[in-house]
């Protein structure tokens, strides 16, 4: 494993499980130390206890701001810098518009819209003082393209790519790069027992958390200095468009 990330301090929320434990593993392989903050403590602790002093946890409800100031107080205390955030904590839920519940939508714009603008905010000094910093927010294919029953995923994920994008012209004259990244289907704990039908997706299958981990590795460091403000769309093809399933499927079996 390439070692690209050798005295870079992350934090990742949402990092007890799912995508932001795997991107934690996959920053730790090259070399970064790592913050995992997440509301589920057992399995946050847990983790970083297995992956050794590279990773620390920390409790980390993303719609409480003072929590946001404690936990980059926490990094920077810890591990003395502050170099790549990962904004990936997110929920999602699935109901036709007309009866979509109304706190459902109040909590998914918090926790996936406001929480990255908390992170964004909260993280602002460190990441200034650290010359050549990335923020790095996990949209979804639903931040390009509308999708059925999940109208408050689907404005969330349109708006961490639209604050992302003013972000990385505010930010740019501090050489602190945003870009947003655009899962298609990967298998999680968030996906399981969903049903999935890739079919007519490009590449014909769901992806693993490994494969969104490695664009994470990618934007954290300085190999992506030259991007901001950019989409980068890890979906197998489902935002490019449909493919004819039985066609795809004879090719492959
Ligand atoms: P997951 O459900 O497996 O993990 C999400 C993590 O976020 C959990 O550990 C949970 O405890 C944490 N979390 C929830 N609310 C939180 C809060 N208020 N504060 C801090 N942590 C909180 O999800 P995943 O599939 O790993 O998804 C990670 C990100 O990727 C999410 O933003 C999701 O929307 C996005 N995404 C997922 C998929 C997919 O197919 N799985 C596709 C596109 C985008």
């Amino acid at each position: 494993m390439n070692k690209r990330l050798t005295g870079k301090v992350a934090l990742i929320t949402g990092a007890a499980q799912g995508m932001g434990a795997s991107h934690a593993q996959r920053l730790v392989a090259e070399g970064a130390r790592v913050v995992i903050a997440d509301l589920n403590d057992d399995a946050g602790s847990a983790l970083a206890q297995e992956m050794g002093p590279e990773a620390h946890y920390t409790h980390l409800d993303v719609t409480d701001y003072d929590q946001w100031t404690a936990a980059v107080a926490m990094t920077t205390d810890h591990f003395g810098s502050l170099d790549v955030l990962v904004n990936n904590a997110g929920i999602v839920n699935f109901s036709p518009l007309a009866d979509f519940p109304i706190e459902l939508w109040d909590k998914t714009l918090a926790i996936n819209l406001t929480g990255v603008f908390y992170g964004i905010r909260a993280a602002f000094e460190p990441m200034k003082a650290s010359g050549r910093a990335s923020i790095i927010n996990i949209s979804s294919v639903a931040g390009l393209m509308g999708l059925e029953f999940m109208p408050a995923y689907n404005a969330t994920k349109f708006g961490v790519r639209g604050l992302t994008k003013g972000a990385a012209l505010d930010l740019g004259r501090f050489n602190i790069r945003v870009n947003s990244i655009h899962p298609g289907t990967i298998l999680t704990p968030m996906t399981d027992g969903l049903p999935i039908d890739q079919s007519r997706v490009a590449l014909g299958r769901a992806g693993s958390a490994e494969e969104v981990s490695a664009m994470v590795a990618y934007l954290a460091s300085d190999e992506s200095s030259f991007s901001t403000g950019a989409e980068f769309v890890v979906d197998g093809g489902q935002s490019v468009g449909t493919t004819s399933s039985n066609a795809h499927t004879a090719t492959h079996q």
